[in-house]
């Protein structure tokens, strides 16, 4: 791969994960009530809804904690030169400051937990001992992306991003999926299928890694939640079962499969993936950083459409979206060496 094909998918990798983040950031908790509030698909980028216990207030376009914590850790992977987990943990904690943590209603429980133990000075092998919620698979793409058809080493990345604050076997295994997936994506000619089962695959060998720990497992139920979007039945209801039978909370066995039932549905195209990740509601701006991260590695940034691009660009203006690119290529170019 040349530098500027690899650079098409990195940048795509990033604007999916925020197109997907700040696309269904509006959903409600429940697909039935985000139908009922913007018609039968969201159509366009909405504001935070009121009376959203996370996204009340925020902007149309804007993304939430998920693409923060994804540039975060690209920042200081580009720093570092590769992912370690003290840099991890400065990412994390340099998030959590710059938000206002303390205060802030949208920091999931383990990231919570992890940043204060941190901020004490505690060891960051050891604060992300109880982490099994799904904030380390939502902020994994970059790792993915440094490691261009090297899910193997995508893998070990993931665990090493996952220690300060998702330690245990089904968040790494979760967040293995997401990079592992995503470095098949980068392969020119790959297939959504083959991007699915390195998924798949990538999920088992994160079994690997992390404190053992209470949890459904993740390779299995990505199986489950492509069988259910793959059924014979309207899209509207193959959606309704990936929530009710998979579901979409804060767990990584539930959104880490979902997501990738959601990439399946939408076939990989990349505003379906995001407009089906609304729908299925629940920890949908989740569902979609992952979704579409992997959905927009897949395609390259060439095939976004430039009016998405354009209104992510200005609502989110503090990330430099082509900069972290260059600066994530250079490191993924070294690796294919
Ligand atoms: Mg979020």
């Amino acid at each position: 791969m040349n530098k500027p094909e690899l650079y098409d998918r990195v940048l795509g990798g990033l604007f999916g994960q925020a197109l997907g983040d700040a696309y269904a950031m509006p959903a409600y908790l429940h697909p039935r009530d985000t139908r009922e509030n913007y018609g039968e698909w969201v159509e366009e980028f909405y504001p935070g809804p009121p009376g959203h216990p996370a996204h009340d207030g925020l902007k149309a376009g804007q993304v939430t904690d998920d693409t923060e914590q994804a540039f975060s850790l690209a920042d200081m992977i580009i720093k570092d030169g590769k992912v370690t987990v003290s840099g991890a943990a400065r990412a994390l904690v340099n998030w959590y400051e710059s938000i206002d943590g303390d205060n802030s209603p949208y920091v999931g429980p383990s990231s919570r937990r992890a940043c204060q133990a941190l901020r004490e000075g505690a060891d960051p092998t050891t604060t992300g001992n109880q982490g099994d919620t799904d904030g380390g698979a939502m902020r994994i793409s970059p790792v993915g992306l440094i490691h261009p058809g090297d899910p193997v080493k995508a893998v070990t990345d993931a665990a090493l991003a996952c220690t300060p604050s998702h330690n245990t076997r089904v968040a790494i295994s979760g967040s293995a999926a997401v990079a592992g997936a995503i470095a098949r994506a980068m392969i020119p000619g790959s297939t959504l299928e083959e991007v699915v089962q390195t998924g798949i695959h990538s999920a088992s060998q994160g079994e690997e890694y992390g404190n053992t720990w209470l949890g459904a497992s993740v390779p299995r139920r990505i199986e489950l939640a492509v069988k259910l979007a793959s059924s014979d039945k309207d899209v509207y209801n193959r959606i309704l079962d990936l929530y009710d039978l998979i579901g979409s909370t804060l767990a990584t066995s539930e959104t880490v499969p979902c997501a990738f039932g959601i990439l399946v549905l939408s076939a990989g195209d990349i505003m379906t993936c995001a407009k089906y990740s609304a729908a299925v509601s629940g920890d949908a701006d989740t569902v979609g950083a992952i979704a579409c991260a992997i959905a927009g590695a897949w395609n390259g940034f060439a095939k976004f459409p430039a009016d998405a691009i354009q209104t992510l660009e200005k609502v989110n203006s503090q990330f430099d979206f082509r900069g972290v690119a260059e600066g994530l290529t250079e490191i993924a170019l070294r690796n294919l060496k």
